[in-house]
């Protein structure tokens, strides 16, 4: 027949061809009675949700779902992206609803951050992008640090309406939620019921909570102006801190540079000598120099001692942009989307930063 068969779990339209797309069904389960997509498969067998890629055009007709829902929002942030995973378009039209953001990762923070001044600083991030969030919680979905807390915090806020949960790809909500799913069963447990998101064929997917609601996972999308796309995988781990942070001192004088790999630079203008405390993932390799030395340095070693961008990205990697910052309190954090964040002691510091294209740093009072 001509007519198009649909996932008996999601809805999504099914497809044969490319099992990296939406809705991929091995040909010979294609025959069978109910079929299901990979995805749903994943899910009810194994308690998994395998993350699909998402078009634009999905995208807002899932944020035009979502926002219109009467439902509770759990929006999903890496601490060290905050920036590169915050989602405006769903943040604009979410006026209203109740959203509660949960920064994940916690665990590389060194164990000396004030914890309250991180959940601080994200709210009054989130107020500047217009969202005045219910909730505030800091978690490590794939140390299972505090995920029972958010979990609770969720079933509390919700008040037996549904539950949406948000985030951009890497922010490690596959993570979440499959933590969550193994909660909900209890382990060795397969028994989720799924359920196709009402009058849509995105492929969302819904389970069912004990009072008949629903939570929903919205496929995560993908924001290109990530520092994480800007690289290949292997220089994403350097990148990316995965563990505790170490933060390395440096005692700089005006005049001097930080290379940090060749993703960032920071140049000392002007100011009395100070320190730089950067928290950076431990092996991205920090190298100093003289500022009159730094642009030179930076033509003959790229991609080699100042790397990443290596090989992987070397010819993709977009030109680093010039960043003034005058630095007027002390104890102030430089958070650089992705990257981590440097925090210069001393007040009345100038700085110029260099950042790929698209990037933007902010100021903070240091969360430590
Ligand atoms: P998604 O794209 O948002 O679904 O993110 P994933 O769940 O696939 O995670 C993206 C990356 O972040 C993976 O490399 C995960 O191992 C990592 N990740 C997820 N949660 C955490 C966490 O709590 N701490 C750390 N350090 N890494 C995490």
């Amino acid at each position: 027949t001509s007519e198009t068969l649909t996932c008996h779990g999601c809805g999504i339209e099914l497809q044969s061809e490319d099992a990296e797309k939406p809705g991929y069904v091995p040909k010979a389960a294609l025959s069978r009675e109910e079929v299901i997509c990979q995805r749903c498969f994943r899910l009810r067998h194994y308690n998994e949700v395998p993350d699909v890629p998402l078009s634009d055009e999905d995208f807002v007709a899932i944020a035009n779902q979502v926002t219109k829902a009467d439902a509770f929002i759990v929006k999903i942030v890496d601490i060290f992206d905050f920036e590169g995973s915050w989602i405006d378009m769903l943040t604009r039209s979410s006026d209203g609803q109740d959203v509660m953001i949960v920064g994940n990762k916690a665990d590389v923070l060194p164990k000396s951050v004030n914890q309250n001044k991180v959940m601080l600083w994200m709210r009054s991030e989130a107020e500047k992008r217009g969202l005045q969030p219910k909730d505030v919680r800091l978690m490590s979905a794939s140390k299972g640090h505090d995920v029972e807390k958010v979990a609770r915090a969720i079933d509390q806020h919700r008040k037996d309406r549904d539950v949406y949960v948000v985030g951009c790809t890497n922010v490690g909500k596959s993570t979440f939620i499959n933590t969550l799913l193994k909660q909900l069963t209890g382990e060795g447990d397969d028994a989720l019921t799924t359920s196709r998101f009402p009058g849509t064929t995105l492929g969302m997917i819904g389970v069912e909570l004990d009072d008949g609601s629903m939570l929903y996972d919205t496929p995560g999308i993908i924001n290109p102006e990530q520092m994480a796309h800007f690289v290949g995988p292997k220089e994403l781990e350097q990148i990316m801190p995965d563990k505790e942070m170490k933060p390395s001192i440096y005692q700089l004088n005006p005049g001097q540079t930080l290379f940090f790999g060749g993703v960032a630079r920071l140049d000392f203008v002007e100011g009395s000598p100070s320190s730089f405390v950067c928290y950076t993932a431990n092996d991205l390799h920090i190298h100093r120099t003289k500022t009159e030395n730094a642009d030179d340095l930076y033509e003959r070693h790229r991609g080699q001692m100042l790397a990443p961008p290596g090989v992987e990205s070397l010819e993709t990697f977009p030109p680093l942009k010039v960043h003034e910052w005058e630095i007027r309190e002390e104890k102030t954090d430089i958070v650089i989307p992705g990257l981590g964040w440097i925090t210069v002691v001393n007040a009345g510091v100038k700085v110029k930063l260099h950042l790929p294209d698209g990037a933007g740093a902010t100021l903070r009072s240091a969360i430590i």
